[in-house]
C-alpha cells in the first residue's frame, strides 16, 4: 500500500478548515475487558460529561461532529436529540463498540445497520460518517469500507496513519483521501491528525496524545496542516471531560489510556477553539 497509489479529497475551501469530533460513549463502553453485558452494572456519567463539551462549544460558537454509539442513541435519546438541534453533525460510532478486525463482514454489517437505523429514526436525517471503536479498521478489517459504502456511508474516519497495539495503518495517508469509488459513489476518509516530524509520524489529534501533547505543541500541528492547505481532525470522548470518573482495575496500558491527565483537556480544547476555526466533517468534505 504505497502513498503514491492514494488519491487525496480535493475541494477548494477546505484549507484552514478543521473538525472537532467527538466520539459519544460512556467510560465503560469503550474499556476492552468490559463486556457488553456487564455495561448496565457501572453508573453512567455520560449526559453530565457531553453536557461540559455542548457548553464549551457553544462558547466558541464551534459545531462538531459527533460520533455516536447506537446503543447511546436508544439509551439516551434525549441527549442525541439536543446534539443535533444545537447544530452539531450527527454520525455513527457503530451500536457496539467492537473491535472490527474480530468480527466477520456480516456481524459488522448488522451493527452498522443498526446504529444507523436507531440513528437516523430519531434525528430523521442522513447519517453520513463512520467512525470505527478503536480505529480498527486496519489491514486485517479493509473489508469494512466496502460495506460502509454498500450501506450509504459517505465518508468514514477510522484509519489512524500509525501502527499500535490496537490499531492503524501506518503507510496510509494523513490527510483526507478517496479510499473508494464505485460508479461515481466515492467513500472519502477523513483521517485523524498526525505531525511528521524527522520523518516520524506523531499522533496528536486527540485521546490520550492530546491529553500527553502541551497545547503548543498541538496548536503548532494544526498551523502546519493548515499551511499545507489541508484540515485538521481533533477527537475527543466525553469521558476525558471527567477527573472523577470511576476508577477499576485494569492492565496497565489501559490504565494509562483511560485515566492518564483526565484533568487537562478541556484548558486544552478551549486553546484550540479559540486559535482555529472549526466545521463538521460533513462541511469540510461538502456532503
Ligand atoms: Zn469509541
Amino acid at each position: 500500500m504505497s502513498e503514491n497509489k492514494w488519491v487525496y479529497y480535493k475541494n477548494n475551501g477546505i484549507a484552514n478548515r478543521s473538525a472537532i469530533t467527538v466520539d459519544l460513549e460512556d467510560w465503560y463502553h469503550s474499556i476492552e475487558s468490559i463486556p457488553v453485558q456487564d455495561w448496565d452494572k457501572y453508573e453512567s456519567r455520560l449526559e453530565e460529561n457531553t453536557y461540559r463539551i455542548l457548553e464549551i462549544l457553544n462558547q466558541y460558537e464551534v459545531k462538531a461532529t459527533f460520533f455516536v454509539l447506537g446503543y447511546v442513541a436508544e439509551k439516551f435519546p434525549a441527549l442525541v436529540k439536543t446534539i443535533q438541534l444545537l447544530g452539531h453533525e450527527i454520525a455513527t460510532h457503530g451500536y457496539f463498540h467492537r473491535l472490527i478486525y474480530r468480527l466477520t463482514p456480516e456481524a459488522f454489517r448488522e451493527d452498522l445497520k443498526r446504529s444507523i437505523k436507531v440513528i437516523e429514526d430519531l434525528t430523521q436525517q442522513r447519517v453520513l460518517g463512520y467512525r470505527a471503536p478503536y480505529w480498527t479498521i486496519t489491514k486485517e478489517s479493509y473489508w469494512a469500507l466496502e460495506v460502509l459504502q454498500e450501506e450509504g456511508i459517505r465518508y468514514d474516519s477510522s484509519i489512524y496513519p500509525i501502527k499500535t497495539y490496537l490499531y492503524g495503518i501506518p503507510d496510509s495517508p494523513k490527510y483526507p483521501y478517496i479510499i473508494k469509488e464505485n460508479n461515481g459513489n466515492k467513500l472519502i476518509e477523513f483521517p485523524p491528525s498526525i505531525i511528521t516530524i524527522w520523518g516520524l509520524r506523531v499522533p496528536m489529534g486527540g485521546g490520550f496524545y492530546m491529553r500527553a501533547l502541551p497545547s503548543w505543541f498541538i496548536r503548532w500541528g494544526i498551523k502546519k496542516i493548515n499551511q499545507e492547505g489541508q484540515p485538521a481532525l481533533i477527537y475527543i470522548h466525553p469521558p476525558e471531560f471527567d477527573p472523577l470518573k470511576p476508577v477499576i482495575k485494569l492492565p496497565l496500558k489501559e490504565k494509562i489510556l483511560h485515566y492518564y491527565n483526565l484533568g487537562v483537556i478541556e484548558q486544552k480544547l478551549k486553546s484550540l477553539l479559540s486559535a482555529f476555526s472549526f466545521y463538521p466533517l460533513k462541511e469540510i468534505l461538502n456532503l
